[in-house]
């Protein structure tokens, strides 16, 4: 089977298919046929080496497929079921061995390529939202990036959660998606300070949450955008690592809290997991919550995929399709 490797960590170029031999599932594993694999920016990390790994590694955290084979003491599945999966390394390939606990099924009616698009991207928004500070009407909260995997769903989850949504975007492009998807008011953040326009849309009082995956450059202005106790949810770092803070800047911010969750802590459980990926993918399915597939493209092409993500040239969810 084909599986996209890196030997060594570095730029997009590290990517190769290599031949492998397909592998076979032991005690609790399965084997999964993959449809499609989500490209998400954790695999950047993973690929600069920000994220330790194991090298050489085969790319990938996220995929929908069918169930080949199971292994021993495997219960919940059997041959032909349709399944997906986030958050287990090795998705950029023709097939993948995935633990059962950390498979979901794919409820009848949803396409593999929209499970493998949303699971990922769309248990984080769920969990950033419901979670990490459970939104509730009348919430005003600004969303960094609101036009990308996350950003767009987030934005439609927040805004069923009654909250009002100020989003992101660098583009004019990125600005009707962010709308399209709910957002109440589009801030162009490359073109104006972002703290200018949530100075004037909250009359001064700043907002209630700031969920920032940009990071680096975001994130000292989004404390500054904050209410008194006031949230910055730092989710990601697409435009770097963020330094080392003083805890007496959020002190002076305005008793300020600040969290830096991960997927992995919200899902860790088995009922978590079903519960999150279970409303997900049912939101899907039943059209309530749109997840827009930006461009899909074939392993050979990882490479491609990263560029474009790496140069905020993608909206909405990118896919490696075997
Ligand atoms: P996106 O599709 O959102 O792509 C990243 C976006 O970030 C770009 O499109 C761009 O939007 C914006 N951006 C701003 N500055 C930069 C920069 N210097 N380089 C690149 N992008 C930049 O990616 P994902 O949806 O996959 O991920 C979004 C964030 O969420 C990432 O930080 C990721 O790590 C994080 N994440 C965290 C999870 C968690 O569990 N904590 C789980 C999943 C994702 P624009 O052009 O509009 O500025």
């Amino acid at each position: 089977m084909r599986a996209v490797q890196i030997n060594n960590t570095g730029g997009p170029g590290q990517m190769r298919v290599a031949d492998v031999a397909t592998p076979e599932p032991t005690e609790g594993e399965v084997l999964v046929r993959l449809e499609a694999a989500g490209v998400n920016f954790i695999d950047v990390y993973y690929r600069l080496g920000r994220y330790p790994l194991a090298l050489p590694a085969t790319l990938g955290v996220e995929a929908s497929g069918t169930v080949e084979s199971v292994g021993v003491g495997v219960t919940d599945f059997v041959r032909g079921d349709r399944v997906a999966y986030a958050m287990v390394p090795g998705a950029y390939a023709d097939a993948a061995v995935v633990p059962a606990g950390r498979l979901v099924p794919v409820p009848d009616g949803l396409e593999a390529t929209k499970a493998a698009a949303v699971l990922l991207q769309g248990m984080t928004a769920h969990f950033l939202a419901t979670s990490t500070v459970p939104l509730a009407e009348g919430d005003r909260v600004l969303i960094h990036a609101a036009a990308g995997g996350v950003g767009l769903l987030l934005t439609q989850v927040a805004k069923r959660c009654g909250a009002t949504v100020y989003a992101t975007v660098s583009t004019d492009e990125k600005a009707e998606l962010a709308r399209a998807a709910g957002a109440d008011e589009v801030i162009i953040y490359s073109r104006e300070p972002f703290t200018d326009a949530v100075t004037s849309l909250t009359d001064g009082s700043g907002v209630d949450v700031v969920y920032d995956g940009v990071g680096k450059d975001t994130f000292d202005d989004g404390l500054a955008s904050l209410r008194p106790r006031g949230h910055m949810v730092l989710y990601g770092q697409a435009s770097g690592p963020v330094p080392p803070v003083d805890p007496q800047r959020l002190n002076t911010g305005g008793s300020l809290y600040l969290t830096r969750p991960t997927l992995a802590h919200y899902v860790a459980g088995r009922d978590e997991l079903l519960q999150r990926a279970g409303d997900v993918l049912r939101w899907v399915r039943d059209g309530e919550l749109d997840v827009r597939i930006g461009e899909t493209h074939p392993l050979e092409d990882a490479a491609v995929a990263h560029e474009r993500l790496e140069a905020r040239q993608t909206t909405g969810k990118v896919l490696l399709v075997p």
